[in-house]
């Protein structure tokens, strides 16, 4: 079969650069199917924790814009506590530079990229890919869905079940030169007061990030609460530079992520967790891990890309549904956990060796030593009143 690349991917985002940069050091050929123009702006607050550092083989620090290393909590805009940590915690960043940036480093890597080009169909035989754009059409050996929230591939090849859908919305605004000084190093939260979400500051070089994200069937409190939000933070707002909202895919389940010749990584695999929204790390992570396994398949070491799902039920899974346990519990005992957090070194520096990478959300039920075999019923419980919660919350709407 004539080819254009070993591998098409489709969307230019974290996961399909990072599978394109590592494909092409494996010395694999790559296209890259971009609809947008770079840079591009992405609704996203672009926060890294500092786990993300160790999947990039190459310094990001010429697209980070803030250190954070401290946390202003709130719960319902009241009850302020700031709590600090020697060691970095997250990174903030723009995703229109941060996205740039990786498309760069898989250019310098050998791939290909062609942007304004909108996959519009896909399809595959015994023979390899077979994809249409508006502009083209383009053949390879395979093909990495990696098109975000939205991926016409996952959709195409059924791999978009079970997905729980959240909603984010984000504002970047302008404050005054006094604040962006003040709190370039502080992430703001606020917790507990709408239930399965929360409201998150994040400090960038020239402004900040003020978002909201929650449950999808909770989008249209959201605007009130985002509302409440910006009077109550304490952050006056010169401009708001945009205002927009996105959906979060959540994966709370294990799944098929493969079909045939065809993967699916980050947002169009559902890989945003349900605690955080955090997914710029999963997709990076599956991006890495669908380069592993389509290397392995070609190179002959394996039959078929079965390995990719059974990587991704394995090493991104159990985060994901953790964070669905922790995210009812918390749902459940808000203010506890605001205290807990407040009052406890112990769960402050848990929290912060989590952000870190040096734990995860599967050592959590650890903690509850010779208890945690009473962890998954409680967590089921407080998925109930979780649940509950929520359509108390919408019925007064
Ligand atoms: C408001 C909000 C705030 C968030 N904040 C954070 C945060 O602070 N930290 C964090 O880790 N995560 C955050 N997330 C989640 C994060 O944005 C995503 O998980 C992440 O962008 C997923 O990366 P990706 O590469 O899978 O997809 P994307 O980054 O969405 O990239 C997909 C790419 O595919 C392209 N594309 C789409 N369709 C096609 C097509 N048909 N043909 C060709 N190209 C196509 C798109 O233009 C895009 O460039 C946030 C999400 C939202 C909505």
């Amino acid at each position: 079969m004539d080819r254009d690349a070993d591998v098409i991917i489709s969307g230019a985002g974290p996961a399909g650069t990072m599978a394109a940069y590592h494909l092409q050091k494996s010395g694999f050929s790559t296209l890259i199917l971009e609809k947008s123009t770079f840079p591009r702006y992405k609704v996203c607050g672009a926060g890294l924790t500092h786990k993300i550092l160790s999947l990039f083989p190459f310094d990001i620090n010429p697209v980070i814009h803030t250190t954070v290393h401290s946390f202003r909590f709130s719960s319902g805009f009241a009850d302020v506590f700031t709590r600090s940590s020697e060691l970095p915690l997250m990174y903030c960043t723009m995703r229109d530079e941060l996205d740039a940036y990786l498309l760069d480093k898989a250019l310098e890597a050998g791939a290909r990229v062609m942007t304004s080009e909108k996959v519009s169909s896909v399809e595959q035989d015994s023979d390899g890919i077979h994809v249409r754009t508006g502009k083209g059409e383009y053949r390879a050996l395979y093909l990495i869905g990696a098109d975000g929230a939205s991926s016409l591939v996952a959709r195409t090849f059924g791999l978009n079940k079970h997905i729980e859908w959240g909603m984010a919305w984000e504002a970047e605004v302008r404050s005054t030169t006094e604040m962006i000084d003040r709190y370039k190093d502080t992430v703001f939260l606020d917790w507990g007061s709408f239930p399965g979400g929360y409201a998150w500051i994040f400090p960038k070089k020239d402004h900040f990030s003020i978002g909201i994200g929650g449950p999808a069937h909770m989008a249209r409190r959201m605007p009130g609460y985002y509302a409440d939000f910006i009077a109550g933070c304490g952050i006056p707002v010169v401009e708001t530079i945009s205002n927009r909202s996105h959906p979060l895919p959540v994966r709370t389940r294990a799944a098929t992520f493969h079909s045939g010749r065809v993967l699916v990584t980050g947002d169009a695999a559902g890989l945003t967790d349900a605690l955080t929204g955090e997914g710029i790390y999963w997709a990076v992570k599956s991006g890495i891990i669908a380069s592993d396994v389509l290397k392995d398949r070609m190179e002959g070491k394996i039959s078929d890309l079965a390995a990719f799902s059974l990587r991704i039920n394995a090493e991104i899974i159990p985060e994901m549904m953790e964070a669905v346990n922790i995210s009812a519990l918390f749902n459940t005992l808000p203010l506890k956990i605001h205290h807990w957090v407040r009052n406890s070194d112990r769960v402050w520096k848990a929290f912060g060796k989590v952000l870190r990478g040096e734990r995860s959300f599967a050592d959590v039920p650890l903690a509850f030593g010779k208890w945690r075999f009473l962890w998954k019923p409680v967590c089921l419980l407080a998925s109930v009143i979780s649940k509950q919660k929520e359509k108390q919350f919408m019925r007064h709407a």
